[in-house]
């Protein structure tokens, strides 16, 4: 029997799915200057697609923190125990000065806004099963597995909203990761290491971190890039590589990770992927998961320049002017036998008011 949990509450129709909340943001005296991730750009994204009148506030899906109860459904308490340790969320988030604060000011402005963004990430799940597609504006941890944490990532959020998933959600029983951030996705694939139900697709830069070989036996269909690999060759990767996963592995749910830390000068993820080149990435996603009719959750993942809020709110832009996101569309073409109930029945309660 699942634990109650508050990330599966009914969100209205009138909402988009896109979830976010304040909280995501790390603000704290400046330390989060100390790392090269822009720590504010889950904020940013939010902004610039109220500016071009997409989104308003109660038009979203506020995030609620994932409780200790959510986390052990794939944290061991062991782990969950250690990061009650400043010195371990240093090394995990790679802010050294972190390790000099207090346990309750890590927890408050570190772990808080990463717990957040998990929460998103499994409200976001159930989100892209009702509503065809869900975005979580944060999240895409996926150097943390079950018992380590590392890269940035202290909660395994791809793990937790599929195995949420199967637990609670009926007709949920296949789920196909596609990770496109520029490093292998060690977490997600430690956790589902000869897990027959989860899929893994992963596209990465094979020479930097983590580089983790016991991880890549899990991964069904790997993509190993060289340096400085640019648009043509990538998106003709993605495309092929995305059709032959979803043709192999008829998934009932994506789960995208949409890391932009694939764009030229990245420091990080040594690519050069153009910023249209990322928009077009993003498109080509979310198109084959629509012809193939299943349901998809996007996650934003790496992506560590000034630049990459204004390039993932033109990504999602892009979704919205070519009509693979919308509200309506989300609804009327979702595989979710739910949803087509809902569709046929209130198509019935038209007709019936036309014969009263
Ligand atoms: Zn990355």
């Amino acid at each position: 029997m699942p634990h109650r949990t508050e990330l599966y509450h009914e969100v209205p129709p009138t909402c988009w799915p896109i979830v976010y909340s304040p909280d995501y943001n790390i603000t704290f005296m400046g330390l989060e200057k100390l790392h090269p991730f822009d720590a504010g750009k889950w904020g940013k994204v939010i902004n610039f697609l109220k500016e071009e009148k997409l989104i308003a506030d109660d038009l979203i899906v506020q995030a609620r923190e994932a409780t200790e109860e959510d986390l052990l459904v794939v944290h061991t308490r062991r782990y969950l125990n250690k990061l009650k340790w400043s010195f371990v969320v240093a090394t995990i988030t790679e802010i050294p000065p972190v390790l000099f604060l207090p346990n309750f000011l890590v927890q408050r402005k570190v772990l808080k806004p990463l717990r957040t963004q998990t929460g998103g990430t499994i409200m976001a799940g159930k989100l892209a099963i009702d509503r065809g597609w869900a975005i979580n504006v944060g999240g895409g941890f996926h150097h943390c597995s079950s018992d380590k944490g590392g890269g940035f990532c202290a909660y395994a959020d791809i793990t937790l909203a599929i195995k949420f998933l199967f637990e609670r959600v009926e007709g949920v029983s296949k789920a196909t990761i596609i990770d496109l951030d520029a490093h292998q996705g060690n977490g997600h694939e430690r956790d589902f290491m000869d897990d027959h139900r989860v899929y893994i697709m992963d596209v990465y830069n094979r020479y930097i971190y983590p580089g983790d070989g016991f991880a890549k036996r899990a991964i069904k269909r790997k993509v190993e890039l060289d340096w400085g690999t640019e648009d043509t060759e990538y998106l003709q990767k993605v495309q092929t590589h995305v059709e032959g996963a979803l043709n192999e592995s008829r998934p009932d749910i994506i789960i995208y990770n949409a890391g932009t830390d694939i764009l030229d000068g990245d420091p990080l993820g040594g690519l050069a992927i153009s910023p249209q080149g990322i928009v077009k990435r993003d498109e080509a996603v979310f198109r084959a998961a629509r012809s193939h009719r299943i349901p998809i959750l996007m996650v934003t993942s790496g992506g560590y320049q000034k630049r990459t809020a204004r390039i993932i709110a033109d990504s999602i832009l892009n979704l919205h002017n070519l009509g693979l996101i919308d509200k309506e569309l989300a609804t009327s073409e979702a595989k979710n036998p739910k949803v087509e109930l809902m569709i046929r029945e209130s198509i019935l309660d038209l007709t019936n008011l036309s014969l009263q």
